[in-house]
């Protein structure tokens, strides 16, 4: 019988380290000048995390686990009939994930609907590794619907979807961080994977920036999709979104409360004098 899931003692000190040693390297070698204080900003940020958690393994505990339990037991779904051995198979699982969350990333942006919940991650005046757990609660519950096609569709098992979900949690605080890599590794690292400059360029303020760069793993999907952005320094971004650009907008409260009130047209700048 084959391990059925990564288990949580590998996975949870795993993002924990990961997490730590990227808010020390970003005391080390910060990339952006910050906005806000980053204590405040990361308080802030751990607590629509801790809202967002405790609402996804409310919504995936009952729905997810027990899918991709009967997918593996029926074969249902993409993978289970195609029967491939576990060294091709979990990889092109992984694959095939990361490609469909490329279109979920899409959709959040140019759907208005779920545009309301994923707003509130890119309203964050500052990007670095808390940004990356700053999801609204809504966001992950609806994540949750889309993750159970992925798991239909493709056949996902119980073992592939916890690999997919460690790796996806370290690759987001990674290319969320404000860490300065020399150019060289960074040059060399995103032509794989999404790096702190490329989605540095999707948390911008110009349109057409934050319209591109939608890769969350690898960087494959934006080259196929020309909508890869690598052209604009970090010195020349703006991070967040032009309608919210002042501290007091974006405090806890109003940040949690924010899909469900009257919506801010996204990318108009206020006039400045
Ligand atoms: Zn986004």
């Amino acid at each position: 019988m084959k391990a059925k899931k990564v288990p949580a003692w590998i996975s949870a000190p795993l993002a924990i380290g990961a997490f730590a040693a990227l808010v020390w390297w970003e005391r080390r070698r910060p990339l952006r000048r910050a906005v806000e204080p980053k204590l405040r900003r990361n308080l802030r940020n751990l607590a629509v995390a801790g809202l967002g958690a405790a609402a996804h393994q409310l919504a995936a505990a009952p729905i997810l686990a027990p899918l991709t339990r009967t997918v593996e037991r029926r074969r249902w779904g993409l993978l289970r009939r195609l029967r491939l051995p576990a060294w091709i198979e979990i990889p092109l699982a992984l694959a095939l994930l990361d490609y469909t969350l490329y279109v979920w990333h899409v959709l959040a942006h140019r759907t208005p609907f779920l545009w309301r919940f994923h707003r509130v991650h890119h309203v964050d005046l500052d990007l670095d590794a808390s940004t990356a757990l700053r999801f609204h609660f809504g966001e992950l519950s609806l994540s949750v619907a889309w993750n159970a096609g992925e798991v239909l569709l493709l056949g996902i098992t119980p073992l592939e979807l916890s690999i997919r979900q460690t790796l996806l949690l370290i690759s987001i605080l990674f290319h969320h961080s404000d860490i300065e890599l020399p150019m060289n590794v960074e040059r060399r690292l995103v032509r794989w994977v999404v790096t702190p400059r490329m989605h540095g360029i999707h948390h911008s303020i110009a349109e057409e920036e934050a319209n591109s760069n939608w890769s969350s793993g690898l960087t494959v999907w934006d080259r196929l999709h020309k909508t890869l952005r690598l052209d604009i320094p970090q010195e020349e971004i703006t991070i967040g979104i032009p309608t919210y650009r002042d501290p007091r907008e974006v405090t806890l409260p109003k940040i949690v409360v924010m899909p469900f009130g009257e919506q801010r047209p996204t990318w108009k700048l206020p006039a400045v004098s």
